[in-house]
């Protein structure tokens, strides 16, 4: 993996910078105010981080919140090291009953929306007060209208990106920049 901060590559894929660092930085700060803002009166926000994609976006969003926190982590897969969904999340979920508490699920990024979908049929057992949804990114242009979310840090285009813990093949999480696939004029016209 060869990186900068305007491209990296990763097994052979260029990718270009669509989100910096300091972007990002902001928008997780704007997130936190907004969630802060809507459970100020909770006393405990227990917070689901989706595994792995979510965890750096999470870890930074949680320092931004001013409501007391639980945190609790679902390993979800459903990208299996490819650019496309296989469309049959997998996931480890703990028995909990949450009655009367206050469930946010982190996820970085909502594509399609099959994983959010599922999942949150799969939380529903767990019977808590409310059960809401925040994500850093979402592609409203292939996202099923049946996702709700509460909480989104910002709308991008269906490209396919890695950085600040989203991976290509398990590579590039470490990056603290956002980079999107760059696609060549001749690729471009093939996809036609
Ligand atoms: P969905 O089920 O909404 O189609 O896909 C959501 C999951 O796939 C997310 O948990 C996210 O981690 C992963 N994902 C979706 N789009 C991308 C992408 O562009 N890049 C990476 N690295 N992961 C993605
Ligand atoms: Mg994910």
């Amino acid at each position: 993996m060869i990186a900068s901060e305007t491209s990296v590559r990763i097994n052979g894929h260029e990718f270009t910078q669509l989100l910096s660092s300091t972007k990002i930085r902001r928008i997780v700060q704007r997130m936190g105010r907004e969630i802060s803002e809507h459970y100020k009166d909770v006393k405990t926000l227990h917070i689901v981080v989706v595994l792995s994609g979510a965890a750096v976006f999470a870890m930074d969003l949680i320092r931004e919140l001013s409501v007391p926190c639980r945190l609790h982590f679902i390993r979800a897969s459903s990208y299996s090291g490819t650019m496309n969904s296989n469309g049959q999340p997998e996931f480890d979920i703990p028995e909990m009953d949450m009655q009367g508490e206050h469930v946010l699920v982190l996820e970085d990024l909502i594509d399609t929306g099959t994983t959010i979908i599922e999942l949150t049929k799969r939380l529903k057992t767990w019977r808590a007060a409310s059960l809401r949804i925040a994500a850093l990114l979402a592609k409203p242009e292939v996202m099923s209208t049946d996702v709700s979310l509460a909480f989104c840090g910002l709308t991008i285009p269906p490209v396919f990106v890695v950085g600040y813990g989203m991976d290509f093949g398990e590579m590039g999480r470490e990056l603290p920049h956002i980079y999107q696939l760059h696609i060549a004029m001749n690729e471009e016209k093939q996809w036609e």
